[in-house]
């Protein structure tokens, strides 16, 4: 079975690693993804040094050597790629907030509408954090668009694991989330429950009351943190909300630009994106 780093690697077009680790040859299997090699391989010995944090976690197959797939991503650097989703045709790293001045990486919001669209056999594997310094991609795990799941980081919601979700649960979320956002409402206040902004809630108690109600019946679902996280406005609408009375029929329904979609399969400009 595919690892998640060859998944990913294959995705953007087998990458060359760093040019800092000498290669050589090997035969066994990968110490930190467990793929078999025979062949081109990079000693531990090359990527782990005094500074290097888990090592137990990201070498536990044990063996001396990790695969090339492998060997790319701690090439990236500490870190990197934070962000990322990869599937078998097309890799990118993706970023939480609507408004980044990232080029190059779309909200993750654009990122699952187009993959919950993609053939329920597709495999996929992913990170979504909301911290972008700890070295994440080893433990993350291939799933499938049908049987889907990420590794989801957010220390603020005490969660470091591997999440399986329904990703049309998690798009269902993501527009319930939209209008309680409009008004102002904080994530960690959808996560928790509106009421406890009770000075929003009181501008509104039955509007604010039915949206409650509606996510309360979600809360137990394993996709609310994701959707919580992916969830979000534009500065335009929040500025809107604060310019008048907010009238979230209005909203622009952020929709994956479907002419954007070629830019981002695994094809010579992937190769810069670390
Ligand atoms: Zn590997």
């Amino acid at each position: 079975m595919i690892t998640a780093s060859v998944l990913a690697w294959t995705a953007a077009g087998t990458p060359r690693q760093n040019e800092k680790y000498k290669s050589s040859v090997f035969s066994g299997i990968c110490a930190t993804c467990g793929t078999p090699i025979d062949g081109d391989a990079v000693a531990v010995s090359e990527i782990d040094n005094a500074t290097f944090s888990n090592h137990a976690d990201f070498f536990h197959f044990g063996s001396s050597h990790v695969c090339t797939a492998c060997a790319w991503l701690y090439g990236a650097g500490k870190g990197r790629p934070g962000n990322f989703i990869a599937t078998a045709s097309s890799y990118e790293q993706t970023v939480i907030s609507l408004d980044s001045v990232v080029e190059d990486k779309r909200p993750w919001i654009e990122v699952v509408r187009e993959l919950a669209r993609l053939p329920a056999d597709t495999p996929v594997t992913g990170v979504l954090t909301t911290d972008v310094k700890p070295r994440l991609w080893p433990r993350a795990r291939v799933a499938t668009v049908g049987s889907f799941g990420l590794f989801v980081h957010c220390q603020d919601y005490d969660t470091s694991q591997h999440v399986d979700f329904d990703l049309h649960d998690l798009i269902r979320l993501i527009d319930l989330m939209r209008h309680p956002m409009q008004a102002g409402f904080s994530k960690q206040s959808i996560y928790f429950g509106l009421m406890r902004d009770f000075k929003r809630f009181q501008k509104d108690p039955a509007q604010v009351l039915m949206w409650e109600t509606e996510l309360q019946g979600w809360r137990d679902n394993p996709a609310f943190l994701p959707a919580v996280l992916i969830a979000g406005i534009s500065k335009e609408e929040k500025k809107h909300d604060n310019d008048s009375k907010t009238k979230p029929d209005r909203a622009v329904i952020v929709e994956p630009d479907t002419t954007a979609a070629a830019g981002h399969s695994a094809d010579q400009t992937q190769f810069g994106l670390f």
